[in-house]
């Protein structure tokens, strides 16, 4: 099925300009969603927020009865179709869930993300009639929990090179499933795996559901003693041929490395989600301190130092929502536009989230890392009582960090961003080649002298983003057509193109989303939504100078190499720079009256 020729497609928004009022944005829940919204934040006010000490102490029993109580309340079935007892939400809807449920720990975003998504998901998308109707309204309901079984010893990231055996018994009823999965999630309470197992010398691993059964040849390794998350259950688990009914084959054999991708896929948004009511918190928190501590006869939050972080701590979270929904929600246009089409609904939810898989790496990378430098701000303005364990910013920094590691590292999710788009273009999805030898033409062709009129509303801003996708141009494209296939053997080049790819998705989203709230509720009353968005893009603007110089002064040369480097000073020029601390002041009055982020 073709897409209609309107709808975005995934990774195109690097060549085109998108209209602010073509994007999807928090100020645009339905009444509905809200209500959702507020009653999970509520269920975490009540539940989670209040036992946080208790979370620390490894209290596994806690996570667990948290799981239950979240499925009695049909959270843990947002995703999941009606038909088996799920609340069968729209996309954005089950992100939403995912946002509020996670604020709290990292425990309960880790527990609910290894059920939901990566135990719960494959079976949606990839399970026979059969397989869904005994398994699903059991997870759906939380009934059961599920865990997801695809990492092992010597195969982490290189996910596919699992030694785990799936051997066919004699009479071909069942197989016997050998091997030993590290870092499980949820493994100490769980009901169900889903187990990725080689069958004979197959090129890809096949995905198994196998049910927890402690005398068929499965035991479980100790707790693993984590940095963070400490009441996540995370254990290795080994199975010694353990029995699996050939039924229970998730899929096709030799199909399971996709099936783990797809999941990933939307484990990867998801994530995304559960980094920011985290930042939330801890932002919430910081300003009630910063306004409360009082040093120098003066609190904190009066001081420009606590100020500057405050603010770039709330820019941080802001672009990440605008970033998140607005990826979400194109995706749930795509999930639509393809049951319109008559494709059936897992078909079209696999389909609608893997043609926006770049962006779901995007996020991954992006909101993750926020979220560490946020916590990590978040313990400065706390400063002593930040190391403390007594206070919540000790335990939120711990617990981000693993955000940036599971669900395909950051290193592998960045050059995953950059490597799908360039398929992307190769298979003629996007035209990438074609505006990318437009930017290499006007390098070479006389610039422009004209004044630009930057009267409108942000248009010096929306210049500027156009400029720093012609440096993604300049920069992926000529890498690209220099080392061809090959490019991926020359990581660093990926991973800083990876950067200018990420910040511009990142800025674009905030900016979009301030300028479509400006048009909406006139600029005076988003001046907060704006300063944001500039301070945004200035921060990409500096960040994508560095990273694409470090790339062309390392792969380019001579008149090449001197002929880019005008373009990335071209390129990067304001010509009105924004004044920063004034913007930061701006988003600090804000923040600090609230006494709250509050947008
Ligand atoms: C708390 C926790 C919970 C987890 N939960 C689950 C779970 O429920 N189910 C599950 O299956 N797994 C789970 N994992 C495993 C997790 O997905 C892996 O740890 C992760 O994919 C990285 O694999 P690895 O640890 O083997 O690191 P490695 O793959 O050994 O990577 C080590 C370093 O090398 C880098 N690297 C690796 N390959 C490349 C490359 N080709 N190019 C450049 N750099 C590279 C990585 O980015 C990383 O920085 C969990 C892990 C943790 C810590």
């Amino acid at each position: 099925m073709e897409a209609k020729d309107d709808m975005i497609r995934g990774g195109q928004f690097i060549v085109t300009e998108t209209k602010a009022e073509d994007v999807f944005t928090p100020e645009d829940f339905s009444d509905e969603q809200k209500m959702m919204r507020d009653s999970v934040k509520e269920f975490v006010d009540r539940e989670i927020w209040p036992k946080k000490e208790e979370f620390e102490k490894k209290n596994y029993d806690l996570t667990e009865e948290i799981m239950r109580k979240a499925g009695e309340l049909g959270f843990l079935g947002v995703a999941v179709p009606e038909e088996y007892d799920g609340l069968g939400m729209d996309f954005v809807s089950t992100m939403l869930v995912c946002d509020y449920i996670s604020g709290a720990t990292g425990s309960i975003a880790t527990a609910f993300g290894a059920h939901t998504g990566i135990g719960t998901l494959p079976i949606t998308l990839y399970g026979t009639e059969e397989q869904k109707k005994k398994y699903i309204p059991k997870l759906a309901t939380g009934e059961w929990f599920g865990a997801y079984c695809l990492t092992e010893p010597d195969a982490g990231s290189d996910a596919n090179s699992g030694k785990t055996k799936a051997v066919l018994t004699e009479d071909g009823k069942h197989y016997k499933i050998s091997g030993q999965k590290m870092w499980i999630s949820n493994a100490g309470f769980c009901d169900l795996f889903i187990v990725f197992a080689r069958i004979e010398d197959d090129k890809n691993i096949t995905g198994f559901i196998i049910e927890k059964d402690l005398d068929n040849g499965i035991s479980l390794g100790e707790e693993e003693k984590k940095l963070g998350i400490h009441s996540s259950s995370t254990r290795q688990v080994f199975f010694s041929e353990t029995k699996v009914p050939v039924d229970n084959i998730l899929g096709e054999r030799n199909g399971g490395f996709k099936i783990a991708m797809n999941a990933l896929n939307v484990g990867r948004i998801k994530l995304a989600a559960a980094c920011l009511d985290a930042q939330r918190r801890v932002i919430d928190s910081a300003v009630k301190y910063a306004n409360d501590r009082v040093q120098f006869n003066t609190p904190i939050a009066k001081f420009g130092a606590i100020r500057s972080k405050l603010a770039e701590m709330a820019t941080g979270v802001y672009t990440d929502e605008a970033a998140s929904y607005r990826a979400a929600k194109n995706i749930e246009d795509r999930i639509h536009l393809r049951k319109e089409a008559g494709n059936s609904p897992q078909e079209a939810e696999l389909k609608g989230v893997e043609e926006f898989a770049i962006e779901c790496s995007i996020l991954k990378v992006a909101v993750s890392e926020d979220a560490q430098d946020c916590t990590d701000e978040g313990i400065q303005i706390y400063g002593g009582m930040g190391f403390s364990a007594d206070t919540p910013m000790e335990s939120a920094w711990r617990d981000a960090r693993i955000s940036r590691i599971y669900e395909g590292t950051n290193e592998i999710n960045r050059m995953l961003s950059v490597g799908m788009l360039m398929k992307k273009a190769m298979k003629g999805h996007i035209d990438f080649m074609g505006p990318a030898q437009a930017v290499a033409d006007e390098l070479t062709g006389i610039p422009s002298f004209d004044t630009p009129d930057y009267s409108e509303l942000l248009s010096e801003e929306k210049a500027m983003l156009q400029k720093l996708k012609k440096i993604f141009l300049m920069v992926a494209g000529s890498a690209a057509q220099k080392f061809g296939a090959e490019l991926e053997d020359h990581q660093q080049l990926l991973l800083a193109s990876s950067d200018i790819l990420i910040e511009i998705y990142m800025a674009e989203s905030a900016l979009l989303r301030a300028e479509k709230n400006a048009k909406k509720e006139g600029e005076d009353a988003q001046k907060v939504q704006i300063a944001m968005a500039k301070l945004r893009l200035y921060q990409a603007v500096e960040k994508i100078n560095l990273k694409a110089k470090e790339g062309i002064i390392s792969f380019a040369e001579g008149d090449e190499q001197k002929m880019m480097l005008m373009g990335l000073k071209r390129f990067t020029k304001y010509d009105n720079y924004p004044n920063i601390v004034e913007l930061r002041n701006i988003i600090a009055d804000k923040v600090t009256e609230d006494n709250t982020y509050n947008f």
